[in-house]
């Protein structure tokens, strides 16, 4: 019986140059992943932003999940036309939904309460990796969500899974919201950090889950700049053995 084909086969194309960094909500990806970008050159590409945006704009359209649960086909042929309609940009650091800056908008509770059920949606999942494959086909990238070392980016180069316990990640998620303006109690965000969990793990398509060949990182209890240099070491070491 032939041995069944493997990533690395002869014939099996080269890795691409993509820092894929998944995990769950509030594990410090955005920060690591924008500081990783920077100093390695890299652009950054935040696909949480992407999944917040459209769902903003599902709910402008009055066709946010919750809002058409009673329809027949559950508000998807007009999640459908928003999404054919909808022209997302990610200019450094800014998400511009069809021209307007909405930076600020995709981080209310509001779409927080309502994108993972959005991005549970194949024909958004497949809308989205698409656009994040286009961005990675212009240059070096390092990208973070649930599943670029999964699915998008099979072939990265460099695959990481970071992750801290729930009640860290709660606790820094406070604080960042703190440093914007926004008090919240640590147990409301510990709850809806696990209820966002629980549905990104569970859907069926693209759930989050560490790739078998993603480093693991635990980052409980380590500083941003331990994570970071944990990182680099990893993505410059490489680059220097090749
Ligand atoms: O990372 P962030 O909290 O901004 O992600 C928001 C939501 O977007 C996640 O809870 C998840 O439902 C979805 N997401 C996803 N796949 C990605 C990135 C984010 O499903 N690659």
């Amino acid at each position: 019986m032939p041995a069944s084909p493997t990533f690395r086969d002869a014939g099996a194309p080269s890795p691409r140059a993509v820092v894929a960094i998944d995990g769950p909500s509030g594990a410090g990806k955005s920060t690591v992943a924008r500081q990783l970008a920077q100093q390695l050159g890299f652009a950054f590409l935040d696909t949480g932003a992407m999944y917040r945006a459209i769902t903003l704009c599902f709910l402008r359209r009055g066709c946010a999940p919750a809002d058409c649960a009673g329809e027949p086909d559950r508000g998807q042929a007009r999640m459908r036309a928003a999404l054919a309609d909808a022209k997302l940009e990610l200019p450094a650091g800014r998400v511009l939904l069809n021209g307007q800056d909405v930076t600020a908008e995709i981080r209310t509770q509001e779409v927080e309460a309502q994108v993972s059920a959005v991005s549970a949606l194949p024909f958004v999942r497949a809308a989205m990796g698409d656009l994040q494959r286009q961005v990675a086909s212009k240059g070096p990238i390092v990208a973070e969500g649930r599943d670029m070392g999964s699915v998008v980016f099979p072939d990265a180069r460099w695959k990481i899974y970071l992750d801290a316990a729930p009640a860290e990640r709660a606790r820094r998620r406070c604080q960042d919201f703190a440093t914007k303006g926004r008090v919240v109690s640590e147990a409301d965000v510990l709850a809806e950090i696990v209820q966002r969990d629980r549905l990104d793990s569970a859907r069926a398509d693209a759930p989050l889950v560490r790739a078998p060949d993603a480093v693991y990182i635990d980052s409980t209890g380590l500083p941003a700049e331990a994570v970071m240099a944990r990182l680099l070491a990893l993505v410059r070491g490489e680059t220097r053995a090749t």
